[in-house]
């Protein structure tokens, strides 16, 4: 999996280069990832990489050429294939569909805005996508590209390794992950339930999937909206 950044902090990624799934999974050659930083492609001795708006108004705003410059670099590295996406409060909202989608197109080029954003332009003449990671305002792209990394690796053949599965966790069958419990059996005057002591495999996940029903239920109900439930899901629920 190639993925290129476009930031003027690559310093910021440091925390997932050096620690954790990520990393490991670059270690591993499953992920590589290459920055290239506006900066390098500014006009002037300042390195200048944003502007004042035209119209007025407050901030300044990411200037095209620089970003141009940028995106061409990481394209001559990663291929012109590569899927370009601009992180915005605009855009569609990510979630696990995106991140697959990622990794079945196996390049991705992520574009990380600063101050009031980039130029409209820039955006119309070489984005294949906006995608926001949730309804709030950050001050730049880099936090918000690292969550798509993050989430993205974890669909990667071979990168959690044996003991982690992507394919309980939630929302991968259209429902919330249950409870989970480990040592001591017992704490703070709660027990375990005891169905998961009993070694009943089969009695184990049918307490499991009603109890991801029930959250679903509960937490989120608009998931179950469109979510056709399978007989022994409805008889769960029933019971
Ligand atoms: N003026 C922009 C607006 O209101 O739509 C906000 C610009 S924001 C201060 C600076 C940068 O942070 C954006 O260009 C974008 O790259 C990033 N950003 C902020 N919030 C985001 C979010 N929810 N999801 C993804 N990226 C975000």
């Amino acid at each position: 999996m190639n993925i290129g950044v476009i930031t003027i902090f690559p310093e910021m990624f440091e925390s997932i280069l050096k620690s954790g799934i990520v990393a490991k999974a670059i270690n591993n050659n499953l992920v590589s990832i290459t920055f290239s930083n506006p900066r390098d492609f500014a006009e002037d001795n300042r390195k200048t990489i944003d502007e004042k708006v035209f119209g007025g108004g407050p901030g300044m705003l990411m200037m095209a050429p620089p970003l141009e410059k940028s995106l061409k670099f990481l394209k001559k590295k990663l291929g012109d294939d590569s899927l370009v996406v601009y992180v915005s409060p605009q855009g569609k909202k990510f979630n696990n569909v995106l991140s697959k989608k990622v990794v079945n197109n196996n390049k991705i080029i992520l574009i990380c805005g600063r101050y009031e954003g980039i130029d409209e332009r820039f955006i119309e003449t070489f984005v294949d996508e906006e995608w926001s990671i949730g309804d709030y305002v950050l001050t730049g792209g880099e936090l918000a590209s690292m969550v798509i990394i993050d989430s993205v690796t974890r669909f990667i053949p071979g990168a959690l390794g044996d003991k982690c599965s992507v394919e309980e966790d939630s929302f991968e069958n259209g429902l919330l992950d249950y409870p989970h419990y480990t040592k001591p059996r017992v704490y703070n005057g709660k027990a375990v339930p005891d169905i998961l002591l009993n070694g009943n495999h089969e009695k184990i996940l049918d307490w499991r999937q009603k109890q991801s029903l029930g959250r679903t239920w509960l937490r989120r109900p608009e998931l179950l909206e469109n979510l056709a439930l399978t007989d022994k899901q409805e008889k769960l629920l029933s019971e």
